[in-house]
């Protein structure tokens, strides 16, 4: 299947007091046509600035990002903007991504105006289309952020990331902000979307039960690094990495009487400023053995569509 975005050996790092912290290290990565891929991790593993990076949003440090086969990151700041009609972003606080002081009307007509698209499209028929895409009510036409609820306010959000006809878009936690009930009905808008306009998005989130829902493939992020990739299927019946079984311990079954075995890792999260040598995840890893600690795992392919990077793994497959 073609791939919509392939981004080859990503970095981004950061010089901070403390040094310099590599937020993305060293990532690789496809997303086919009308796929999603979910990238999944806990907060400060890098994997909002690996949505910001594919989109330039952020600078990358190293790499290559291809859309649609095109090399971006050789884009011209003119070459880039127009590249950005067909590469959206939906932020996780749709408050904070809102001007508190314009209408949603022209919260959502914004992008329009930015390209001298309003009057060519016929901007209010528009905007109109797109607000009952999401599933707006025209009466909300003339409010204004804070009068609407949590929900609402997302869908103005995903309204203004469709309105230049998008081919792909990175959801950055488009529900963490959102109560439980709200959450699964914008999950379902993203999905419904995505089928009537053919969508590709990377579907960034913490949690691992959302993401299970809304992705095709899985990449579970951790310091910056990628550690498994795989079907979303697989990743909670099939999965390899150490990290992955812990997050996944974490997530309560639904069914009355049965249990995970949870999984507690101790210590916590090494600062990206100084990770650990070797396996990126070895100061925490219950299974670690002395060579983990020398050097990176390589990530290996123990099945089609499953790629891991962890000793274990690759020991077991010779
Ligand atoms: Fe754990 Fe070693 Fe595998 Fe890393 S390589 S996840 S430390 S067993």
């Amino acid at each position: 299947m073609e791939h919509v975005l392939e981004v080859r050996n990503l970095h981004k790092d950061f010089h901070t007091k403390k040094g310099l912290l590599k937020a993305v290290n060293n990532i690789s990565l496809y997303i086919s046509r009308g796929e999603t891929l979910g990238i999944v991790g806990e907060s400060g593993c890098g994997k909002s600035t690996t949505g910001r990076a594919v989109l330039r949003l952020v600078e990358p440090t190293a790499g290559e990002v291809l859309f649609e086969g095109k090399s971006i990151l050789e884009l011209k700041p003119a070459q880039m903007r127009n590249m950005r009609r067909d590469m959206q972003i939906i932020f996780q606080d749709p408050f904070a991504s809102l001007d508190p002081r314009i209408s949603i009307s022209e919260i959502i007509a914004e992008p329009l105006r930015v390209f001298n698209l309003y009057k060519k499209q016929g901007g209010e028929r528009r905007v109109a289309e797109l607000m009952d895409l999401v599933g707006l009510s025209k009466r909300l036409v003339n409010t204004f952020p804070h009068e609407l609820d949590g929900g609402r306010r997302q869908r103005v959000g995903v309204a203004r990331a469709l309105a230049l006809d998008p081919k792909f878009i990175v959801c950055d936690e488009p529900v963490s902000a959102l109560d439980v009930s709200i959450q699964a009905q914008i999950l379902n808008l993203l999905q419904d979307i995505q089928q009537r306009l053919g969508l590709t998005y990377m579907f960034i989130s913490h949690d691992l039960n959302v993401v299970k829902h809304v992705s095709n493939r899985v990449a579970v992020m951790y310091l910056g690094k990628i550690v498994e990739t795989t079907t979303s299927h697989n990743i909670f019946t099939n999965p390899q990495h150490p990290y992955t079984k812990a997050l996944l311990s974490a997530i309560p079954i639904p069914k009355v009487g049965q249990k995970r075995q949870r999984i507690l890792l101790e210590g916590d999260v090494p600062s990206p400023v100084n990770p650990p040598s070797g396996c990126i995840f070895s100061a925490r890893c219950p299974y670690v053995m002395e060579k983990c600690r020398q050097q990176e795992p390589p990530m290996v392919e123990p099945a089609p569509e499953h790629t891991v990077s962890c000793y274990l793994v690759s020991d077991e497959m010779g």
